[in-house]
């Protein structure tokens, strides 16, 4: 075996967090009166993203971002409606919708036999409870830590460390971070003194300021280059 713990990330890793996120928009506009929500999902979008950043960057909480992307968001679009019950509207679709990709199922499987596993997730606690909750994923994982609940996200190494501590304390080179985003994921793996595995389903192009170890686009490969039968080496 290449690795023998791997840390996972949830949204947009094994979960269709888009159609989590479309679908409880779609609610979420409805339950104030507007008609044809999809005609604005951009706009909240680029709010909801700029708030990620920030937390990222160790700005402001998870759940900080809750309810302030709606106040922006109804600013924006000069919506009379309450922020607080749009968030909750939002977060409680979040929940409840969205399902895991093709193929998580089997990795998961795959993996637990064979290796330690931790989630590892930037997220609310409450939106990431009811995921992991509705779609049985608590019994895949030796660990599970969401940065809405510990006060520290990826790419902060405190959360990593939060992890190797559920996880016993593995040594640093039989770990790696496997994840779609560059600014958390990868970012995060380098801080931590870990593998980053990048998984880039979209073949988008990689930044030369964050090291890569891997890189695949098909979670089918993951398991073998686990096991150290596929390289999925960066050049
Ligand atoms: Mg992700």
């Amino acid at each position: 075996m290449r690795y023998t713990t791997v840390l996972l990330d949830l949204d947009h890793t094994l979960l269709d967090s888009d159609t989590s996120e479309l679908l409880a928009f779609d609610e979420t506009m409805r339950s104030v009166g507007v008609a044809e929500p999809q005609i604005h999902f951009a706009d909240y979008a680029a709010i909801n993203r700029a708030y990620w950043a920030s937390v990222e960057r160790g700005e402001i909480t998870p759940d900080q971002v809750r309810v302030a992307r709606f106040q922006e968001f109804a600013e924006f679009l000069g919506l009379a409606a309450d922020a607080t019950s749009m968030a909750a509207t939002f977060v409680e679709g979040l929940g409840r919708h969205g399902e895991l990709y093709p193929g998580s199922t089997e990795l998961l499987e795959n993996l637990r036999s064979s290796t330690s596993l931790g989630l590892v997730t930037n997220g609310l606690g409450d939106v990431q409870r009811s995921r992991i909750e509705r779609l049985g994923l608590e019994r895949y994982f030796d660990v599970i830590v969401i940065s809405g609940e510990v006060g520290v996200s990826k790419p902060d190494p405190a959360i990593f460390e939060l992890a190797f501590a559920g996880l016993g304390f593995p040594p640093s080179d039989t770990v790696v971070m496997v994840g779609d985003s560059l600014s958390s994921d990868m970012r995060g793996a380098a801080n931590a003194g870990i593998a980053g595995c990048w998984y880039n389903p979209d073949r988008r192009p990689a930044d030369p300021a964050v090291p890569l170890t891997h890189e695949i686009t098909a979670l089918g490969d993951l398991a073998p280059l686990v096991a150290g039968r596929l390289s999925g080496q960066v050049e």
